[in-house]
């Protein structure tokens, strides 16, 4: 998006942030249900609206938030689109599947059987590859895995958000992940 657009504030904001103008989508007289697909779309996070928040700010997050009113927004919207690792790990002693991402897959790899929420210490890591957008992806597996989700059924898991475990062979969800890997390349 064009820097004119933006107050020396706003400008200051996004660059305080390691973010620029071109990160945000400029949204035009578009109301939030039309320009969100076309954000996302478009690959961005924010995007320049005309109804300003209570305090005046023209930027959105695509969930609807006010990143200078409350900048902890952003960290998730970056996530999104950060680059990273999805990895696909099996524990037998659990007989479940695990698919996440992380930014250090070398760190993840060294602690996944350290900081397993079940206390299970049979991680083994099948699969992992290097992608762009690792949320994305994350939502984009987890909707496919979605009939596998052990979701709130692990056993002793101390982790109620725990979203990253499934009931299915890891043949199954590597051949999953290789195949959007594929579609979002
Ligand atoms: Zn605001």
């Amino acid at each position: 998006m064009d820097p004119f657009y933006f107050t020396a504030a706003e400008l200051t904001f996004l660059k305080h942030h390691g973010l620029a103008a071109k990160d945000v989508y400029n949204g035009g007289s578009l109301q939030a249900r039309d320009y969100v697909p076309k954000a996302e779309a478009a690959g961005k996070f924010l995007v320049y609206v005309k109804d300003k928040c209570p305090r005046k700010h023209n930027i959105k997050t695509t969930s609807g938030h006010c990143p200078q009113c409350s900048p902890s927004v952003l960290a998730f919207g970056r996530r999104q689109h950060t680059e990273g690792f999805i990895f696909v790990a099996h524990s037998k002693s659990a007989g479940a599947t695990r698919v996440s991402v992380t930014e250090n897959m070398e760190i993840r790899a060294k602690t996944i059987n350290v900081n397993d929420p079940g206390k299970r210490t049979d991680w083994v890591i099948l699969f992992s590859a290097n992608c762009d957008e690792m949320g994305l992806m994350e939502k984009a597996v987890h909707r496919d895995l979605a009939q596998y989700s052990l979701k709130g059924n692990y056993l002793d898991d101390s982790d109620p958000a725990n979203n990253d475990l499934f009931k299915c062979e890891p043949d199954e969800a590597i051949t999953i992940v290789k195949n959007l890997l594929e579609k979002m390349a």
